[in-house]
């Protein structure tokens, strides 16, 4: 549609980045190593030695540590994806960036009271409404706008799904499976979160591929939403649950990419097989960690780390193939990483792409930053 062409390309990908405060315990010692100008769209880099350049880097849009989740939402023009979802195009939304630099606070907005960072059973969710991210948001605002879609439409029905798994070292693990919950709790109440797991969530998913269906993920969980409320309350047990699947892995979570997809269903109430189903993926991309400045060789990290890299790179192969115009009879990998086949359907065609950069203006993370600039504009 009009609208659709004129916020987006339809091919190619918006990227905007986000540049987190310095945080409490940086403030003292550290110093900010960038500049965002809001005019120009663009991030300024300072040179680390006397005798460099400065670097600059120009995006769709920049939002400074000022920016509230609100704005972000706003400014990142979620509100024209969810709207285009519900028009039956899919729409992804991908968090890049090194540990620690925002990614989950931007998609999740959710803080951890009991233990912060900790992945502790104990763990409780802060429910913040002015700290919610992204998905939350995205959510309410979806279902407000099925309201208004029905009252305009009344024979039209509209379904909505909703799942959400993670992929760490090339494995997609199930975070809604409420068998992996004690099954004494009632997994969807949040009195439920913080029990203890009657077994580890390690029930690995198959990405399967068929001619009508492509890529899929056999058996996974997709519950049906009726309310914002219902979505997010899965969404919260699944987030909930990732910090629990970690401390039973034995990693950090941010060490894998985490996939929350809603699926909408639109239909004619008189012929409910001719749906249109659109889907939204807000991914939680997994920090890569130079492994230099994580100081460890130790086996577990350079395997997480080879498999981190290569998602990533992949994904860009991916995004940058498509968003050349002469990629019609190219080779797209998506089969080189899980994440990719699960995003195909959302990645090709005329669907929605947003990347958001997210950095830490820390002058210790100068290299990181350096490298997420990077990815971030030749993904562009
Ligand atoms: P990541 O998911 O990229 O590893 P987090 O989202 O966990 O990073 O953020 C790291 C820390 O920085 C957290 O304590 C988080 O609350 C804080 N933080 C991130 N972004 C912001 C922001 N825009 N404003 C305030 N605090 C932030
Ligand atoms: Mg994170």
């Amino acid at each position: 549609t009009g609208e659709l062409s004129e916020n987006f390309q339809t091919r190619g990908v918006r990227v905007v980045v986000r540049c987190r405060p310095l945080l409490a315990h940086e403030r003292d010692h550290e110093q900010q190593c960038m500049t965002l100008d809001k005019e120009s769209k663009s991030v300024t880099l300072q040179s680390k030695n006397i005798d460099e350049r400065m670097r600059h880097f120009f995006f769709d849009e920049v939002l400074d540590e000022g920016c509230s989740q609100q704005e972000a939402f706003a400014r990142v023009q979620m509100g024209p994806m969810v709207e285009s979802v519900l028009a039956g195009y899919h729409a992804t939304v991908f968090c890049y960036g090194q540990t620690g630099s925002g990614k989950t606070h931007t998609m999740e907005g959710f803080t951890y009271r009991a233990s912060r960072g900790a992945a502790s059973p104990k763990a409780q969710l802060d429910t913040d409404p002015e700290q919610l991210g992204l998905i939350a948001r995205s959510i309410s605002l979806l279902f407000e706008s099925i309201k208004r879609k029905k009252k305009a439409e009344p024979h039209v029905t509209v379904n909505v799904k909703c799942s959400m798994v993670q992929i760490y070292k090339e494995q997609v693990y199930d975070l809604l499976n409420p068998t992996l919950m004690d099954p004494s709790s009632t997994p969807f109440s949040t009195t439920s979160f913080g029990r203890p797991l009657a077994r580890p969530p390690q029930q690995v998913l198959k990405v399967r591929w068929n001619r009508r269906r492509e890529f899929y993920l056999e058996n996974v969980f997709e519950f049906q939403c009726a309310t914002a409320d219902e979505a997010i309350d899965h969404f919260r047990f699944g987030v909930n649950n990732k910090t629990m699947a970690s401390h039973k892995m034995n990693m950090a979570s941010s060490r894998s990419h985490s996939l929350f997809t809603v699926i909408v269903e639109t239909a004619p109430a008189s012929a409910p097989e001719d749906a249109i189903v659109s889907k939204l993926c807000l991914v939680d991309l997994a920090g890569y960690e130079r492994s230099a400045q994580s100081g460890s060789t130790s086996g577990q990290l350079q395997q997480e780390s080879i498999f981190i890299n290569k998602s990533l790179f992949t994904l860009r192969k991916v995004i940058t193939s498509l968003a050349d115009p002469h990629y019609r009879g190219m080779h797209v990998p998506y089969r080189d990483s899980k994440l990719t086949c699960l995003l195909k359907h959302s990645l090709g065609g005329n669907s929605l792409t947003l990347m958001i950069a997210c950095l830490a203006p820390s002058d210790a993370y100068w290299e990181d930053n350096l490298s997420t600039l990077e990815y971030a504009s030749k993904t562009k």
